[in-house]
């Protein structure tokens, strides 16, 4: 993973923010005193971002920050002085903003924003405009914020980026386009994607002011008027982004378990029931696998409650990656519970099976100790012979309780399992 570069020659700044980033920062990070020093580090290091100091003894008029952004660094700028003809110096130049050195708050500003710039890194954000340059200006302010952008000219084009690209963060859109208007887009996104999930920003221009209402009305976030200047984008930008983050974070706290971060119990009926009610209709396949930890008392007893919890946390993680798309949730302590749909029994059979094994085959390092462990799973789908996802969970667990009996590590189904070859 690449680093932060902090250019700062003043001892005083420097251990101010190195007390911040040690505590706050989520990435690696190395310190310059001056212009050679940081010359040197960028020739033997790979940084994704550089906190610069304006000033520095063998660079007085700014030269750090012009040899940081001719590295391709995205660059925010440490600077005592305010003014405006700095500040538009600073924009021209193509910093990706300004941090005034005024006191403390200043810095936690700047490792705030820093590691929101480190997880945008995952974003993409989708612009939708038909006029080239806009869009061109557009990318470059986002690139800027190191977001992924991925581009499309008109509404039907961006239907499409937002089919071939799921995971997409942001939707950024004009309004007047070709073939399907901004407008028509976002109405369109709205039927499965709701306004707190996915956020989405308009661009009016100020020549129609009934527009941005228009916008909201139809399911945007915010809007812009363009043309902007590149701090109100930044802000508009990370505000939609917190907003969401944030309900998601007050979502989460209600649906998922604390430790695992995985769907608690109540989540997991909410959904499975529905699920379940919906395959009994169709009759379609619908299997769940109740999953316990073996011995795991005996990892807490040895190890101590806090390598069982990461134990825990080491669990969920092989469940999501075995599982990705599936209702997985803690149904307990070391209790797990997953729901797999449209699979066959004995393709069921097998991919619990290869999971089984993979768990086996794990080794994990905690703390001082390397730990392995297994689970048991009791499975059932006779989904016609039950009244409710709640009888078919105690069928799983009947099954899961044999699977114990017999010597545990294994695979065990329900008595009468349906369509099992
Ligand atoms: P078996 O193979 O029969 O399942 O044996 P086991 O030891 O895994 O099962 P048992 O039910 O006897 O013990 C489960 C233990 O899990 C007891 C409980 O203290 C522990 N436990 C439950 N929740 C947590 C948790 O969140 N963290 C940790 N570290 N331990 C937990
Ligand atoms: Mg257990
Ligand atoms: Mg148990």
């Amino acid at each position: 993973m690449s680093k932060l570069l902090i250019i700062e020659d003043s001892p005083l700044i420097r251990k101010v923010i190195k007390h911040l980033a040690t505590t706050e920062l989520s990435c690696e990070f190395d310190f310059a005193e001056s212009y050679a020093q940081t010359k040197e580090l960028i020739a033997n290091n790979d940084y994704f971002l550089a906190l610069a100091d304006l000033n520095l003894p063998d660079a007085p008029n700014g030269e750090v920050v012009q040899l940081t952004l001719e590295q391709g660094i995205s660059t925010i700028v440490l600077t005592a002085t305010t003014n405006e003809e700095l500040r538009k110096k600073l924009l021209a130049m193509g910093v990706l903003d300004y941090i005034f050195k005024e006191n403390r708050d200043s810095y936690v500003s700047a490792i705030r924003l820093i590691n929101q710039l480190i997880l945008n890194q995952d974003i993409k954000v989708l612009v939708a405009d038909d006029s080239k340059t806009l869009r061109g200006y557009i990318k470059s302010q986002l690139s800027k914020l190191l977001y992924q952008v991925i581009e499309a000219e008109n509404g039907v084009e961006a239907i499409k980026r937002l089919t071939e690209h799921p995971d997409t963060g942001l939707l950024i859109t004009d309004y007047n386009m070709p073939k399907m208007n901004g407008i028509e887009l976002i109405r369109h996104i709205r039927q499965s994607r709701l306004r707190d999930e996915f956020p989405i920003i308009g661009l009016s221009s100020s020549n129609d002011p009934t527009l941005s209402a228009r916008f909201i009305k139809h399911g945007a976030n915010d809007f812009l008027v363009t043309p902007f200047m590149q701090e109100e984008f930044q802000w508009r930008i990370i505000k939609a982004m917190e907003q969401i983050a944030l309900i998601k974070e007050i979502r989460d706290a209600a649906n998922r378990d604390y430790l695992t971060k995985l769907y608690n119990r109540r989540y997991f009926f909410n959904v499975g029931e529905t699920a379940f009610e919906q395959a009994k209709n169709d009759s379609s396949n619908f299997s769940v696998a109740l999953m316990d930890i073996d011995f795991f008392k005996k990892i807490n007893d040895n190890y101590g409650h806090d390598v069982g919890d990461t134990v825990l946390i080491e669990m969920a993680a092989i469940l999501n990656k075995w599982f990705e798309g599936m209702l997985v949730a803690r149904y307990g302590g070391e209790e797990f519970i997953v729901v797999i749909e449209d699979l066959s029994a004995s393709k069921v059979n097998t991919l619990l099976n290869a999971f089984r094994e993979y768990t086996a085959q794990q080794q994990f390092d905690i703390d001082e100790h390397t730990i392995n462990f297994t689970a048991s799973i009791g499975v059932a789908n006779n989904i016609n012979q039950v009244e409710s996802l709640d009888d078919l969970i105690n069928q799983a667990d009947i099954a899961l309780y044999q699977a114990k009996e017999s010597g545990r590590n294994v695979v065990i189904w329900e008595n009468e399992p349906l369509g099992f070859e």
